[in-house]
């Protein structure tokens, strides 16, 4: 038998069925499977997804395509009891794409196809209605003028050029509304259209039915590969390779007349979940009409006093198919002459507070299993749950208004509003002073950790989602929209030029840190509930809806998951929110950002410009109670929890001061020589730093360091031991590439734990361990393995050093790769498997082939994310380590992984 290509629907019947999305796109699919539901759908056929990419390939369609086509348009003629280019009884078809995915109005369609100067007239007489027969050639002629015949607009400024002779019409007709206009303007109009294309193109209007049927299948094949849906793909992770189907389907009209309409409907409350059935759809229209918002439509209840019978029968429906589908339904309507039609039902697309609800009334409801629940939902929906959000009338509103000045990269969600400030010191004074304040940076870094701390979000005009600002703004759940490349930012003016706008200090802007959107003026913003309930304890949990579908979905997520989730947090207010996010340990604490608060900073830096290791040991003697009293705060919070404490690891000269007058106000401070300090400044300067002495090389160097860190952390730990909790603490040495590097290390701790536990008079347990961030470790693991207890996979630095990719530098030319396809997904974000992966995996058995119970987890920013979490479970690690607010989400997701290896096998 040749192959299949075209499928045929209707009447109660179809040769395919839902679950052929691949073959027949999802709209086909549903189609084909309403018809073998026997809901009643206009007759049709739909052309396979094969031939998309069989045309791709060879610039042509599989000869068997045309028969097929011939022959599935009989049946529908039949159904339909009209004929296709008939004078008497012309049957029109929609002519429409469909992937997999769903991909809205990003690919074309045709409607009313079938008309011509002869088949009007029969359409004319069986609908009584020369106006409404008009009305739809008119349509038509200019619809396949746009999508078949290329006289769409390029550019915005372009006009259609049948608006343009619409507008005229209207003019000369005096009418206001494309509905003032009588069935001899439209016919006119019909006449004008044609002229039109024939100028434009040279070619006259096709006429003949088979050849305007086969133009547009063509040319909806060919609108799988213009720019707005290549883009629509990209954003979306949809493969090129897909391909759109074309669905060939009979004409129902909603403008036939005043017992006729037409709608969407959603079966459950798309935006809050809510179980009621949701749409609107207006009286004598077409389904373009409801989507272009010209006339308001009616809400969908009033369709039971207008057509009780109709209504009726639509709840029927609705009912079914979401009880057929077992998840919540997007649908259309079309109502003729009284007689209800289905054009499509699908999965209704939903924000995260609706997805939570539903999947969890729908286990209520006995509709679906709690995994089928944890699998419907996203993990990144979560954020919706967590975050604080804008009023949604006043941000459209801004929007609309034109407020919106930019898009950067959605590197911290949630929302902020506040004063924009352009430095750490201001952001610190206005906030003390009460002000909500937007930290605006052209990137930040370590020092402005507690202006970024103080603000409401920050905003920067450089760097990635693993930028210093994206991934401090994270771990402190701030809002942030990062590398904002239209920002033209001046710091000593104190304004940033955004395109022709410009904001100086003291204006308010909000942050969208979940789309990136940046909007001038301030914008009300609700916190989240969950928040409340967890973290500020300032609602009961009984009294929010929200934190029961959080909290229900949470605790099912723990029935299922293997991977333990840990945090990356440095102070206690930080790993308290971890906690109260379900951590179950500190998978990374950073110490270095320990370093910056009040007078540390000037002992760092005594330190670093120390002559000699007395004079380092005296500024260390300093540093030692202070990141004591840290540590304690931790362990205190954390409990019998693990902690993960990492000695330091950024170059020194991170936390020097550069400019002339920061030196110089140093040099005074701490009796120094400004010139020393200057030559201390240029002896400390690195080509290359990501690559130079930071890391394991600086405790190798200067061992005194690690000695005071692991005196710090071993104290501390001791300390809290003997009020009677059982501290873990676990401390990691980062940047290892050697094992030697990792001996020299393990063997300072050790001994300066024998010292402590001696003077203390009491011991705990603890773990020595190494960061995986270099690829010689990973290669090496066995024998690293001998001497380190746990490993860490931190890639950040392992993506970096893998691709040879410097995490500063790459926004520059990362998102051209990504843009170009040359890159699918951004590997700082989403763990590279086949690559950085391959390394992580073999890490994970290599370790452990030499030291069986090898604790390993990731602390890299890949931990929070869905798929890398994914990943990290197919390979065996112990834990993964995120941001405190990315927890609940590393949860969720490390039950889906579960859940997917348990289907698998
Ligand atoms: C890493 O490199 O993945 C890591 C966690 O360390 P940092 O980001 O501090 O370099
Ligand atoms: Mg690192």
């Amino acid at each position: 038998m040749a192959h299949k290509y075209v499928y045929s629907f209707g009447d109660g019947s179809a040769e395919g069925k839902a679950d052929m999305k691949e073959l027949l796109g999802g709209k086909g699919a549903n189609l084909a499977e309403m018809s073998n539901l026997k809901i009643p759908v206009p007759a049709g056929f739909t052309i396979s997804t094969e031939v998309c990419t069989y045309y791709d390939e060879n610039k042509a369609y599989p000869p068997e395509l045309e028969a097929e086509v011939a022959d599935a348009l009989k049946k529908v003629e039949k159904v339909m009891e009209d004929t296709f280019g008939d004078a008497k009884d012309p049957l029109l078809v929609s002519v429409r794409s469909g992937g997999r995915a769903s991909m809205p109005g990003m690919m074309d369609t045709v409607l009313n196809l079938g008309l011509n100067d002869v088949t009007i007239q029969g359409l004319i007489a069986k609908s009584g209605n020369p106006r409404f027969a008009y009305d739809s050639y008119r349509r038509f002629v200019a619809m396949f003028g746009d999508v078949v015949l290329g006289l769409k607009p390029v550019s915005e400024d372009d006009i259609d050029p049948f608006e343009e002779i619409l507008e005229e019409k209207k003019k000369i007709r005096k009418a206001s509304y494309d509905t003032d206009l009588t069935a001899d303007d439209l016919k006119e109009l019909v006449a004008e259209f044609k002229d039109a294309i024939k100028k434009r193109t040279g070619k006259d209007f096709p006429e003949d039915t088979k050849e305007q049927l086969w133009l547009a299948i063509g040319a909806v094949f060919e609108s799988w590969n213009n720019e707005r849906a290549i883009v629509y793909r990209k954003l979306n992770n949809i493969p090129d390779h897909w391909g759109t189907a074309v669905n060939v389907q009979s004409m129902v009209f909603g403008n036939m007349g005043e017992d006729c309409g037409t709608g969407v409907a959603f079966t459950r409350d798309p935006a809050t979940g809510e179980k009621k059935f949701y749409g609107e759809y207006l009286i004598n229209a077409q389904g373009e009409d409801v989507v272009a918002g010209i006339r308001t439509p009616q809400q969908i209840a009033q369709l039971e006093k207008d057509m009780p019978e109709v209504y009726n029968k639509l709840v029927n429906i609705y009912q079914n198919l979401e009880k057929h589908y077992r998840d919540m339904q997007d649908i259309e309507f079309t109502i003729q002459n009284k007689k209800l039609w289905m054009l499509q039902t699908r999965v209704g697309k939903r924000t995260g507070f609706a997805a939570f609800s539903i999947a969890v009334d729908m286990v209520k409801e006995g509709l679906i299993s709690k995994e089928e629940a944890l699998m419907r939902v996203e993990p990144e929906q979560l954020n919706q749950l967590l975050r604080p959000i804008f009023d949604s009338k006043e941000k459209a509103a801004a929007v609309e208004g034109g407020r919106l000045l930019t898009k950067g990269l959605n590197a911290g969600p949630g929302a902020a509003s506040g004063k924009v400030v352009f430095n750490a010191a201001d952001a610190e004074e206005w906030a003390k002073k009460g002000e909500k304040v937007i930290l605006v940076r052209i990137e930040t870094s370590p020092e402005d950790i507690k202006g970024m701390n103080a603000a409401e979000g920050i905003l920067t005009a450089r760097g990635g989602m693993t930028s210093h600002a994206a991934l401090v703004a994270r771990q402190m759940g701030k809002v942030c929209v990062a590398g904002c490349g239209d920002l033209d930012i001046d710091y000593k003016k104190r304004v940033m030029v955004v395109k022709d706008k410009t904001i100086k200090e003291g204006d308010f802007i909000s942050l969208d840190g979940t789309t990136g959107e940046v909007i001038e003026g301030e914008i009300k913003t609700n916190p989240s509930e969950v928040l409340q309930v967890l973290l500020t304890k300032s609602l009961d949990p009984a009294a929010s809806s929200t934190y029961q579908t959080y909290a229900k979905i949470m605790n099912w997520a723990e029935e299922v998951r293997r991977l333990g989730v840990r945090t990356n947090a440095d102070q206690p207010d930080q790993s308290a929110n971890a906690i109260a996010f379900g951590a179950q340990g500190i998978g990374l604490c950073r110490t270095e950002h320990m370093f910056f608060g009040g007078e540390r900073i000037d002992a760092v830096r005594e330190m670093i410009l120390a002559d000699d290791e007395d004079g380092r040991r005296k500024a260390l003697d300093k540093l030692l109670p202070m990141q004591r009293e840290d540590f304690r705060g931790i362990f205190e919070v954390m409990k019998e929890l693990p902690v993960t404490i990492r000695t330091l690891d950024p170059p020194l000269h991170e936390f020097l001061p550069h400019s002339d007058r920061e030196i110089e106000d140093l040099a005074k401070k701490i009796n120094v020589p400004a010139e020393k300090l200057k030559a201390r400044v240029v002896s400390l300067h690195e080509s290359n730093p990501m690559l130079g002495h930071r890391g394991c090389r600086l405790g190798v160097v200067y061992p005194e360091i690690t000695e005071m860190q692991a005196r710090a952390i071993l104290e501390a730990a001791c300390e809290v031991a003997k009020k009677g909790i059982k501290v873990h603490p676990e401390i990691m040495i980062p940047l290892v590439s050697h094992v030697n590097e990792l001996k020299s290390q393990e063997e300072i701790v050790r001994r300066v734990a024998k010292e402590v536990f001696k003077e203390q008079g009491i011991e705990v347990d603890y773990l020595v361990g190494t960061m995986i961030e270099l690829p010689r470790a990973a290669i090496t693991a066995d024998e690293v393995a001998t001497v380190a207890e746990f490993f860490s996979f931190g890639t950040n630095d392992l993506t970096q050093t893998t691709f040879g990719l410097s995490r500063d530098d790459a926004g520059k030319f990362l998102p051209y790769y990504l843009t170009k396809n040359i890159l699918s997904k951004d590997p700082f974000q989403v763990v590279d498997r086949e690559g950085v992966g391959q390394l992580m995996k073999w890490g994970v058995e290599r370790g452990r082939s030499t030291r069986k119970n090898l604790k390993v987890g990731i602390c890299g920013e890949h931990g929070g994310d869905p798929s890398s979490v994914e990943f990290c479970h197919e390979i065996g690690m112990d834990y993964v380590s995120c941001s405190p607010f990315r927890v609940p989400i590393a949860r969720l997701a490390a039950a889906q992984a579960a859940l997917k290896e348990k289907r698998e096998n």
